[in-house]
């Protein structure tokens, strides 16, 4: 067994570890160890396969916090990039923007179950639902029965792979709460269009070689000033000893054992794992146990034709089509393509549990799935398919089913209340259905109270609304200053 001492041990290389180490790079010592032998970024790395660069789904930039657009500039300077966004839902063999215009939908729906469509959402405008405890609940609350049905529930069910019935309303809120069909109704028929609003939906922040780029730009920084991230490192006991005040780390690092001894955690691993590896042993290990996560798979098809569409990404809410998603990388940028030739990479999205059929299926079986949905997708040209490279993601979503909150808040409170000094950030390391931009802010609260030694910042509060305090001014200045961007691309 080998041994190191250092004063921050930080767990994990995705955005939450590295803006950790970031914050931490001149005040601090530290280490960081990512489980990953290649890549850092976490969920938001950017795969690469030959002259080809992907995301574990597009990862938009994009944040209302003003200090988040700061470190991301100030992380890459000069290589994020403007995109305009543009995506659709593909449902029935008909397209509709995203986000939906009123209009169109009803046009696309037909006369019968436009009207349908319009009888159920006054129907739940005047008939309240005093009982809101599911995401079905919640939605068919805000928007009617039948938009539920058309637009909602075939796309979150292959998400979750659970009913939406089954599935907490707190996900609802936390991801369309901001929809609201009134005024995109008036919006579109008094074309009211409020411009900077539309400048905030319609554009985003991209580094310009994927999100990885941005996370390797972050892991370089850290090592050039003198800091350590080991590779290929995975922390699998956690001791703490009383006496001395210190945490007593065990992992492997290259497959050698390492004991990592540091007076504190900034942890990004998933919680479930983190407090079953904590030793003594702690009572809300069984809250833990109810902890559940749904896996992905992307399926990165090279096509040898230039893909003329403009989506970044095209929702599939059939439910013959097994993909929830498309994505289609040259339109986040064009440097995520192979620059020397025609051709298109394509990315198709399945949600999935680790170690159920479709996981466990060789990459040529997944290839066939994704070839046969790609046939019910009517602009994709199948023959023209040249290469293809599954990539696996375990843990991508935490659930939000009935016990997660229950579980959590008990776990918070004996895990912050027996260990102040082991602090969990991030999207799995806190079950928070969190960006990146969230993800980073845990960090940035938690760095925040570890250099004042004191607990001001809450990191379990961050949530939307918290965010929507900083102007949105604040937003379109960054957006402006990079609009003239692109054009310096070559
Ligand atoms: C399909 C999809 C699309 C998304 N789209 C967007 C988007 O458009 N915009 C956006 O901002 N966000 C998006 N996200 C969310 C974003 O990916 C996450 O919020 C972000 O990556 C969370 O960062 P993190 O550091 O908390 O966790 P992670 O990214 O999960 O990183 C945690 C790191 O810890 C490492 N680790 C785990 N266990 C151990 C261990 N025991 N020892 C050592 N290391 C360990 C992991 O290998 C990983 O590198 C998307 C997510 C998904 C799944």
């Amino acid at each position: 067994m080998k041994n190191l001492q250092t004063e921050i041990l930080i767990v994990g290389a995705g955005p939450s570890g590295l803006t950790a180490g970031f914050k931490l790079i001149d005040k601090k010592e530290f280490v960081i160890i990512e489980k990953s032998p290649n890549y850092v970024g976490g969920i938001s790395r950017t795969e690469k396969y030959k002259n080809f660069k992907f995301d574990i789904g597009g990862h938009r930039f994009f944040s209302k916090s003003k200090e988040i657009n700061k470190l991301w500039d100030q992380i890459l300077p000069h290589d994020i990039i403007l995109r305009k966004r543009s995506s659709r839902i593909l449902f029935k063999n008909k397209f509709y923007s995203y986000p939906l215009k009123p209009f169109q939908a009803l046009l696309n729906l037909g006369l019968i179950e436009s009207i349908l469509v319009v009888l159920s959402y006054i129907k739940a405008k005047t008939i309240k639902n005093k009982n809101i405890n599911s995401y079905q609940d919640w939605v068919i609350d805000k928007f009617g029965k039948r938009l539920f049905e058309n637009f909602f529930e075939t796309y979150t069910e292959k998400v979750w792979g659970m009913k939406c019935n089954e599935i907490s309303s707190d996900w609802a809120a936390q991801r369309i709460k901001g929809l609201d069909l009134k005024k995109l109704i008036i919006n579109s028929l008094f074309k009211k269009k409020d411009k900077k609003i539309k400048t905030l939906i319609g554009e985003f922040k991209y580094p310009r070689k994927g999100p990885g780029m941005l996370w390797e730009a972050a892991k370089d920084k850290i090592i050039e000033n003198d800091k350590k991230i080991f590779m290929n490192a995975d922390a699998y006991e956690y001791e703490y000893s009383d006496k001395h005040k210190v945490w007593k780390v065990k992992c492997k690092i290259n497959n050698e054992d390492y004991e990592i001894t540091c007076k504190q955690i900034i942890n990004s691993a998933p919680l479930k794992e983190v407090v079953n590896n904590i030793k003594p042993s702690l009572k809300i290990k069984d809250d833990a146990k109810l902890l559940k996560y749904r896996d992905f798979i992307t399926v990165a098809v090279i096509l040898d034709y230039k893909l003329d569409i403009e989506d970044n990404w095209i929702y599939l809410h059939d439910p013959d089509i097994k993909a929830g998603r498309l994505q289609n990388f040259a339109s986040w940028s064009p440097e995520m393509i192979d620059q020397s030739r025609e051709c298109a990479c394509i990315g198709l999205e399945y949600f999935c549990n680790e170690g159920d059929n479709f996981w466990s299926s060789n990459d040529d079986e997944i290839l066939k799935i994704a070839t046969k949905d790609l046939e019910k997708i009517s602009i994709i040209d199948t023959n023209k398919i040249s290469d293809f490279k599954v990539v696996r993601q375990e843990k991508a979503y935490p659930v939000y089913d009935e016990n997660y909150k229950n579980s959590v808040s008990n776990i918070i409170n004996e895990l912050t209340s027996k260990y102040e000094t082991m602090h969990m950030v991030g999207r799995n390391g806190m079950h928070k259905y969190n960006n990146q931009d969230h993800a980073m802010m845990s960090s940035i609260l938690t760095v925040k109270n570890i250099l004042n030694n004191n607990k001001e910042n809450d990191p379990w509060m961050i949530n939307i609304d918290a965010e929507y305090h900083e102007e949105k001014k604040d937003q379109i200045e960054a957006l402006k200053s990079l609009r003239e961007y692109p054009k310096k691309i070559s």
